[in-house]
């Protein structure tokens, strides 16, 4: 089954409203979808949406490595994503959220041949569960309303996005778990803004108001600084941007730096490397979350399959979509009550409608 064309689509999707993190205020998203077509008349769907401050990629240079990318996988073997991923990976340094599309789409393209939903093509069986929804960072009292609001929704978990200082910060979590009562996990993200004793300080604080987990506190290069974290709280820790790969996963393990690993398919390049990851999580005894960065529900849902084919993966935050004021997917993951719910049928089980890619600035390499 040849690589006979790829089509590179980009468009941008405005916010309901800003989403504030410690890093970064961002107003839309930026995706570049990539349709891989092969022999066969079949085709799969990928999805690169960068996070500059955090993956360091940009649109514009996902685009154009996408056309790079392209041109090196038009006529090979569409079933070898192995070797796909290690071409893409020595041409260019960098650029996860891209190889994270090719990636995808030829594992949608894989499970759509074999006739299996992807989760069964990587070997697990289908399930749903739960997801939180992010609340960004504002003032206590926005941050409690919006919490309140999810909770209402039917959401089961709240991320809270921390990571200012430890007075705000607490007073964050206060609020938020006075407005939600009890019985609800909170989970927070410093998104790397704390210092090591900040860190300590706030999840001390924070501990009494029934908090989950806590991700990223400090510094994404500061592998002995999250381990003092992690040695100084009772709060499990969750490594996001410290571990792009199984090669960072095994570092944080050995190190004994984490409890959790966060896999996205933008800094992981993809589903290859995220099972990788997941395998690291079960040789040091850990677990994993699924998380994402703001892509749609086309990324999302590939994402799903991914929690859905690991039990080492205990934890989703699969939720950017709902943030996007239009949605351009058709058929994909849905979320009922705070639980995901998969497609059924071959590959992601997800497309784009005509209509949106019409709009599309677009490029084919044949
Ligand atoms: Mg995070």
């Amino acid at each position: 089954m040849r690589i006979t064309r790829i089509e590179l689509y980009k468009a941008e999707i405005p916010f309901h409203e800003p989403f504030r993190i410690s890093l970064t205020v961002s107003t839309s998203a930026k995706p570049v979808f990539v349709r891989i077509h092969a022999e066969g008349a079949l085709y799969g769907w990928g999805e690169a949406t960068p996070t500059r401050a955090i993956t360091g990629d940009t649109q514009a240079g996902a685009f154009a490595a996408a056309q790079e990318y392209a041109g090196l996988l038009i006529g090979r073997d569409a079933t070898d994503i192995e070797g796909a991923n290690a071409l893409l990976r020595r041409h260019i340094a960098g650029e996860p959220s891209i190889r994270g599309a090719f990636d995808n789409a030829l594992f949608d393209l894989a499970s759509k041949a074999a006739g299996l939903p992807l989760h069964a093509f990587l070997g697990g069986p289908r399930r749903t569960f739960e997801t939180d929804n992010t609340v960004p960072i504002e003032t206590p009292e926005h941050m409690a309303a919006k919490a309140a609001g999810f909770v209402r929704e039917g959401f089961r978990a709240v991320k809270v996005k921390l990571g200012t200082t430890a007075v705000e910060d607490i007073a964050r979590i206060a609020a938020i778990r006075e407005a939600i009562g009890e019985g609800i996990p909170i989970r927070v993200d410093a998104n790397q803004g704390w210092d090591v004793p900040t860190a300590i300080e706030v999840l001390r604080a924070i501990e009494a108001y029934d908090v989950q987990y806590a991700e990223q506190p400090v510094a994404r290069w500061n592998v002995d600084g999250l381990r003092r974290v992690r040695d100084s709280v009772s709060l499990p820790i969750m490594a996001d941007e410290s571990v792009f790969d199984h090669h960072d996963a095994a570092r944080l393990a050995s190190a004994e730096a984490c409890d959790y690993f966060n896999i996205k398919l933008a800094k992981a390049g993809g589903i290859g490397t995220g099972l990788r990851i997941a395998a690291v999580a079960e040789s040091f005894g850990l677990s994993c979350m699924v998380g994402c960065m703001s892509e749609t529900r086309l990324a999302l849902t590939a994402a799903a399959h991914l929690v859905s084919a690991r039990p080492v993966i205990r934890f989703a935050d699969l939720d950017s979509h709902v943030d996007h004021e239009f949605d351009p997917v058709t058929g994909g993951m849905t979320i009922v009550d705070g639980l995901v719910h998969l497609p059924d049928g071959p590959g992601v089980g997800a497309d784009l409608t005509p209509e949106f890619l019409e709009r599309c600035e677009r490029i084919a390499i044949d």
